[in-house]
């Protein structure tokens, strides 16, 4: 259908350039302007996106009017062959297009629309066939306000204290539990999880108390949890050992009917623990590493991992570079990508402090989620706010975050966090995702 009618406008256009250029006057007198050579226009559910084909770059504002509702487009320096807007139908939403010239030079374009409109628009440089492209997109704010209630969810992150109640985990030389940083740096967690755009955590344990791995689990399931994430801090007799882990599970090393033979026993879990030298102690951890194993979804959980390592790595010494694995076969599939993160040796006196210290718990916690955004960045899973309110767009020379944001309306916030932006410099050619509704 849009293929249809761009045809439509381009034999149309191309009619009226050819026009424009048996002019020899009209042409020379707009060499120095921008020309627009095609205007495209498409619909969608709650927009309609008209696309200007232009010969080079040129500034260009927007802005409402209302009773009755316009929109007017200015275009600095650029011109427009005549009658070039009667190529683009009339349709529910916009009722007529006029376009005059404006000091001479530049050229505006005013939309009589038939509903209340956002207006957006945005630049997006050559790529591939086409030249450079101004975009004006009209966002019909009955459908949109509709749209917005429509079933859009949150990414759901279970955020999972270790231990707690009559278990304190790991107990550090100056007499820190294990458990209660762990719900402290998860509680941080939390917080900085919900000030994402399109997530949201759930805390598995939310004050000291005693909760079995499998309600644990279970809990992560009633809340269709994307991703769980377990805290824990580690521990070593000799005080020096030190640094961040992360473990998820692989299929390298055990074939899956050794697993599925062990599952079957009520004591599987320490009989495929018996066969995996992963050096912890820790009997939760040892469990959870177990669970994990259950789960069908451990590319997903190196993914994340990985990406929550690298951001890990900026505020505290790694202890294994890589995410640990553990080999193990995929048995079945609650399909949970699940991390289990070892933030710091609470056996380290100069770790156990940090694991302490509240300032160093939110670098702990901001730098999971910026691991946790850069990956659902590139993952979000269909039908969330994340993975399907998006519009791309290709960044120019002249562009930062702040002009990006005020152009489309959205904050800049929400900007670093639907692309995970964490660097201020972005990259001319670049294509970022800008939140839509
Ligand atoms: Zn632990």
């Amino acid at each position: 259908m849009e293929g249809n009618r761009r045809n439509f406008l381009k034999s149309l256009a191309g009619l009226s350039s050819l026009a424009v250029a048996a002019v020899p006057g009209l042409s020379s007198a707009s060499a120095k302007n921008a020309q627009i050579q095609d205007i495209r226009l498409s619909k969608n559910k709650s927009y309609v996106r008209l696309v200007f084909d232009m010969d080079k770059l040129a500034d260009h504002s927007i802005f409402s009017l209302h009773k009755p509702e316009r929109v007017v487009l200015d275009i600095k320096n650029a011109s427009m062959p005549h009658g070039m807007v009667d190529q683009v139908q009339a349709n529910s939403l916009i009722r007529s297009i006029r376009s005059g010239v404006r000091n001479g030079h530049d050229l505006r374009v005013v939309f009589d629309l038939s509903n209340n409109v956002t207006p957006r628009s945005f630049i997006l440089a050559p790529s591939g066939k086409s030249g450079h492209r101004l975009v004006l997109d009209l966002h019909d704010k009955k459908l949109t306000t509709k749209a917005k209630t429509s079933n859009k969810r949150d990414v759901i992150i279970a955020i999972d204290a270790g231990h707690g109640g009559k278990d304190p985990g790991a107990t550090g030389r100056a007499g820190t539990h294990e458990k209660r940083v762990t719900l402290q740096i998860a509680k941080r967690l939390e917080k900085t999880i919900n000030q994402q755009r399109g997530m949201q955590a759930i805390l598995v344990r939310k004050n000291d108390r005693y909760m079995r791995l499998r309600d644990r689990i279970q809990k992560a399931r009633e809340h269709h949890a994307d991703m769980m994430i377990s805290l824990h801090a580690d521990s070593f007799p000799d005080p020096r050992a030190r640094g961040s882990s992360i473990y998820a599970l692989s299929v390298d090393g055990a074939s899956s009917e050794t697993a599925r033979m062990m599952a079957e026993k009520e004591n599987a879990a320490d009989l495929l623990f018996g066969d995996v030298n992963l050096a912890v102690e820790d009997q939760m951890v040892k469990e959870v590493l177990f669970d994990l194993s259950l789960t069908g979804t451990i590319e997903s959980s190196l993914d994340i991992g990985s990406e929550i390592l690298t951001q890990i790595k900026t505020v505290n010494r790694v202890h294994k570079k890589k995410v640990q694995q553990a080999g193990f076969a995929v048995l079945k599939a609650p399909n949970i990508p699940s991390i289990l993160i070892e933030t710091a040796f609470i056996s380290n006196p100069r770790e156990e402090k940090n694991l302490r210290s509240a300032s160093h718990q939110q670098k702990v916690a901001k730098a999971i989620t910026r691991g946790v955004n850069k990956y659902f960045s590139r993952k979000a899973p269909p039908g969330t706010w994340l993975a399907e309110s998006q519009l791309e767009y290709r960044i120019n020379e002249n562009d930062n975050l702040a002009s990006i944001a005020s152009r489309h309306k959205v904050s800049e916030s929400d900007l670093r966090t639907r692309n995970a932006l964490y660097a201020d410099n972005l990259i001319a050619g670049q294509v970022i995702k800008i939140p839509v509704g």
